[in-house]
C-alpha cells in the first residue's frame, strides 16, 4: 500500500513515500481504507522525536476515516463499506480507568499516529470496538477534522473548564483546529466567546463561528480588551494551547475563581506562575489531555446534528504530506488540514 513514513526522526526531509505492506487483522480487528486524515501538531512533535520510542518506518496520523474494507472473523455490527472513523484515543478497555470510564488515564492508552500506525496510508488497522460508524452528515474530508480536536477542545469547555450558561469563555488562537471547535462548543453552551487571532482573514472565520469579541493580537492587547469588555472582572474560563508567549496575559485575564484550561504549548512549555496572585484569585490551572470515550461520543453526536460544524481549511493528496505539514507549521491555516488520501 501506499504510505507517507519516515524511518529516522527528524525535520520535513524524513517524510517520504513507501511501499509498505497492508496490516494484517486479528480476529477482532478491522481493516480501513483510509478516505481522509487530519493533521494535528502532534504529528509534527512525533516526527521531530518524542521521548518513546517509535517503530521505523512509522505511519503517522491521529484522525483517520475512511471505509471498512475487512473484518476479523469475531467482528459483529461493521460492513464492508461501511464509513467510520477510528478513535484518536483507546483505552485497553479491561482497567480500572477504562472501566470507569476515563480511558486516557490508562496505562495502555494509546493514540493511533503516535504509538501505533495512522492513517497518512492507504489502509489502516484498528480494534473493532475503536471504530466508530460515521453518518452522511459531511463528507469524509470533513469528518476527518474533527475526531481528535473537537473531543480534546469538548473535553476542555465542559469537563476540565465546567462551562455554564452566560459564562465569559477565552478562546486563544480561535482559527486553530481547537480554537474552531471550543469557540463553537463554547457557545453552544450559552457562553460569550472572546478569542484571539493574528489575521484579518482568521478574523472572519472566528466571527462565523459565533465568537462574540474577536481581538487581533497584532493590533490589540487582548487581555486589555477582555478586562475592557467585562467591566475588569475577567473570564470564567481561558481555552489555552498557545504556551509560553500568551501564558501570562492569559492568567491576568480570569475572573476570581476563574479556570485555565491548557492542552498543549506551540509557542514554548516554560512558564511562571505568581503564587500570591494564583491563591488569592482563587484560580485554577487545568492540564487536559484528549478525551473520554464518552465524550468522544458525546461530541460526534453534535457534529451529526450539525450543532457543531468540521472547518477544513484546505485538503492536500497524501503524496503531498510533506507541504501540508509545513503548511500547518507556518500557522497561517484557517481551521484544520485534511490530507485526502483517495
Ligand atoms: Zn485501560
Amino acid at each position: 500500500m501506499r504510505a507517507m513514513a519516515f524511518a529516522r526522526t527528524g525535520g520535513i526531509e524524513v517524510l517520504e513515500p513507501l511501499d509498505l505492506p497492508v496490516p494484517p487483522i486479528a480476529t477482532d480487528d478491522v481493516l480501513i481504507r483510509v478516505s481522509a486524515c487530519g493533521l494535528n501538531h502532534l504529528d509534527l512533535w512525533v516526527r521531530q522525536g518524542l521521548p518513546q520510542s517509535l517503530r521505523f518506518p512509522h505511519v503517522g496520523g491521529c484522525e483517520a476515516v475512511g471505509r471498512v474494507a475487512d473484518i476479523g472473523s469475531g467482528v459483529h455490527g461493521l460492513e464492508i463499506g461501511q464509513a467510520v472513523l477510528v478513535a484518536p484515543g483507546q483505552g485497553c478497555g479491561r482497567c480500572a480507568a477504562c472501566a470507569r470510564g476515563d480511558d486516557p488515564a490508562c496505562r495502555e492508552y494509546i493514540i493511533p499516529g503516535e504509538h501505533a500506525p495512522g492513517g497518512f496510508a492507504e489502509f489502516t488497522r484498528a480494534p473493532a470496538r475503536h471504530v466508530i460508524p460515521l453518518s452522511d452528515a459531511w463528507s469524509l474530508d470533513q469528518w476527518a477534522a474533527t475526531p481528535l480536536t473537537f473531543l480534546t477542545a469538548f473535553s476542555m469547555v465542559h469537563r476540565h473548564g465546567r462551562v455554564a450558561p452566560g459564562d465569559d469563555v477565552l478562546v486563544q488562537a480561535g482559527a486553530s483546529g481547537v480554537g474552531s471547535a471550543a469557540i463553537q462548543i463554547a457557545k453552544l453552551a450559552g457562553a460569550r466567546v472572546f478569542t484571539t487571532v493574528s489575521t484579518d482573514l482568521k478574523a472572519r472565520l472566528a466571527r462565523e463561528l459565533g465568537a462574540d469579541v474577536v481581538v487581533n493580537s497584532q493590533h490589540e492587547n487582548f487581555a486589555e480588551v477582555v478586562k475592557d469588555q467585562t467591566q475588569g472582572r475577567g473570564v470564567d474560563l481561558v481555552i489555552e494551547h498557545v504556551g509560553q508567549a500568551v501564558w501570562k496575559d492569559s492568567l491576568k485575564c480570569l475572573a476570581h475563581g476563574g479556570r485555565l484550561v491548557t492542552c498543549g504549548a506551540t509557542t514554548g512549555p516554560q512558564v511562571a506562575l505568581d503564587l500570591r496572585f494564583f491563591f488569592i484569585r482563587e484560580i485554577e490551572v487545568i492540564g487536559a489531555f484528549m478525551g473520554r470515550r464518552g465524550e468522544l461520543l458525546q461530541v460526534l453526536k453534535l457534529l451529526d446534528r450539525k450543532l457543531l460544524r468540521p472547518v477544513v481549511d484546505r485538503t492536500f493528496p497524501l503524496a503531498e504530506l510533506a507541504r501540508a505539514q509545513q503548511y500547518l507549521e507556518s500557522r497561517q491555516q484557517l481551521g484544520k488540514v485534511v490530507v485526502v488520501v483517495e
